[in-house]
């Protein structure tokens, strides 16, 4: 009986000395704010997640010195750099890049294992954000038909909508459509897109809405889109990017109907052969109308105008396509990244604007870094080469047909994993584990194969480390192949010229985290972070629930 008094006592006692104000700060004698700490959570008026596609975290250090103070600059000095982040599965491509970071897990579990696969339920390949129950919106071509039904679990964007009861708004855009269909979760208000082509349009799908907002319609009807129509020259002067290559190398892809792949790139003479309003994505200035449009969001969607946390997710997609034609080494690539600075501190201050300086918590990262260019490797003895498809194919299809007498008891190839035809294997009385390991011991002899794993391999181990461990974060039971290949550090299964990306090789993985606003100590850390700590980092900083398959920690060291 005595014993159960003495909380009761303590409480009394407590109250006496202490009390706390509506916001559950904690108040001295007088009434003063002692401690300014909320100790269960910090609500911003909005988060801001911003993902680079294909930005190498060093690309902040080799561009610092062209960094203006307002961009990336401000987001290192006044928040929080996880030097040493990186994606924990592979392949390290789009789709499931930013399904990761929103869902702090892996494919294993949310089930995005590209941007396209085999589905070998439908025996069909399926790409990771269409829906063809959901028509377009905003364009008479199919390119708003998706929706992130094939993502299995919640998003960080989700558990907020949850926790709000629904208040708190969630809106994603970016120029590809997995880009913002994926980030903005199952229950996001709106996810935007941007169509090429002739029309140079947002779009949208008919998952969120029957028709535009008026804010959309009126960006679309400006000549905004139009006003990118003009050629592409260095923001700077082109002799002071002494952190690139020189312009005109053997290593870069062209425009069509360009003779060499150098400066000024001239849009409106290349407009018409290379997709009209499609071109403008493949420059920086995709990123800029990415920053026009988000920044339009803020107002059109009053995104942080109340008190009830709002999350605009936004990825800048340009980044990919300039270093896929030109190559991480490029002077595009370079002038890309200044200009990108640039969009980027027109966009914070915006945010300080209509948000408010304090009042807003942001994060930045990538959904997959990339290679060097394998040829420029090669050129300066640094192993690395190019993926002899014809060679693997038909030796592959020799053995096949000895082994087993038939070539169709492989089903598909797809992102470096062949699907098996089970049916046929049961047939000619084989077991699968037995095939698979067969298959896999044959192709680990083909000289640009590195390691082989098998289907068997992933569900009877757990792997801990290394690049067995990236594969399996990578590996879905119900989705994923039979046997997984890995190819040599620098070997690509790609064109010549350009950069690409998608191997678990650091290259691929090594990424920036920045954290930056309300809620954010400032500071830096070389610990290993791991993709799938972002989310749960703004989860526990919200106060709200995990993602549903979160496997992620939050990062202490951020959160203050
Ligand atoms: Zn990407
Ligand atoms: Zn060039
Ligand atoms: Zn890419």
């Amino acid at each position: 009986m005595l014993k159960n008094c003495i909380p009761l006592i303590l409480l009394v006692v407590l109250m006496t000395f202490t009390t706390f104000d509506a916001f559950g700060q904690r108040k001295s004698k007088n009434g003063n704010s002692t401690e300014n700490v909320d100790r269960l959570k910090v609500t911003p008026k909005l988060v801001v997640g911003i993902v680079v596609d294909q930005m190498r975290y060093d690309y902040i250090t080799r561009f610092w010195d062209h960094f203006g103070d307002d961009g990336f600059k401000r987001l290192v000095y006044e928040g929080f750099n996880c030097k040493n982040n990186h994606f924990n599965y592979a392949p390290t491509s789009t789709g499931p890049g930013h399904t990761s970071i929103y869902t702090g897990t892996t494919p294993a579990t949310h089930g995005i294992i590209g941007n396209n696969w085999y589905d070998k339920e439908l025996n069909a390949e399926v790409y990771c954000a269409s829906d063809d129950k959901y028509h377009s919106v905003g364009t008479t071509s199919d390119a708003g038909k998706m929706s992130p039904h094939r993502m299995l679990v919640t998003t960080v964007t989700d558990q907020l909508r949850l926790h709000t009861q629904m208040r708190g708004k969630t809106i994603a855009v970016a120029l590809k459509d997995r880009g913002a269909v994926l980030p903005g979760g199952h229950t996001a208000n709106a996810a935007y897109w941007f169509y090429g082509s002739t029309e140079g349009h947002w779009i949208t799908s008919s998952f969120y809405m029957d028709k535009l907002p008026k804010w959309v319609n009126d960006f679309n009807a400006s000549n905004i889109a139009a006003g990118y129509k003009k050629p592409w020259t260095t923001l700077k002067d082109i002799n002071t990017y002494l952190e690139s290559g020189l312009d005109n190398t053997k290593y870069e892809g062209l425009f069509d109907g360009e003779v060499t792949p150098t400066f000024p790139h001239d849009l409106p003479k290349l407009w018409a052969s290379n997709g009209d309003y499609d071109i403008i994505k493949a420059t920086p200035f995709g990123n800029s109308i990415t920053a026009d449009f988000a920044i339009a969001a803020l107002d059109g969607e009053k995104l942080g105008a109340d008190n009830i946390t709002d999350f605009l997710a936004v990825s800048f997609s340009s980044t990919d396509y300039v270093g896929h034609n030109f190559g991480v080494n490029s002077k595009e690539v370079q002038d890309t990244y200044i200009r990108l600075d640039r969009d980027l501190a027109r966009f914070l201050e915006a945010l300080d604007k209509k948000v408010g300086e304090n009042d807003y918590t942001l994060f930045l990262t990538a959904d997959h870094a990339a290679i060097h260019v394998p040829a420029y490797l090669q050129d300066h003895h640094i192993p690395a080469g190019y993926m002899d498809g014809g060679e693997l194919k038909t030796k592959f299809m020799e053995f096949l047909k000895y082994k087993y007498g038939t070539t169709d008891i492989v089903k598909n190839s797809s992102n470096l994993q062949l699907f098996l035809d089970h049916d046929i294997i049961k047939n000619l009385d084989l077991k699968i584990g037995e095939v698979q390991e067969t298959i896999a011991r044959e192709l680990l002899t083909y000289k640009d194969i590195d390691r082989v794993y098998t289907g068997q391999q992933m569900w009877e181990n757990e792997y801990t480390e290394g690049i067995p461990y990236i594969l399996q974060n990578g590996y879905n039971q119900k989705r994923s192949g039979d046997v997984l290949m890995v190819l040599k550090p620098g070997m690509v299964s790609y064109p010549k010229t350009g950069s690409t990306h998608g191997s678990p090789q650091i290259y691929d993985t090594h990424v920036p985290l920045l954290f930056y606003g309300k809620g954010i100590q400032k500071g830096a850390t070389t610990k290993q972070t791991e993709i799938s700590d972002v989310a749960p980092t703004i989860s526990a900083l919200l106060g709200i629930a995990f993602p549903n398959g979160n496997i992620g920690k939050p990062i202490t060291e951020v959160l203050e």
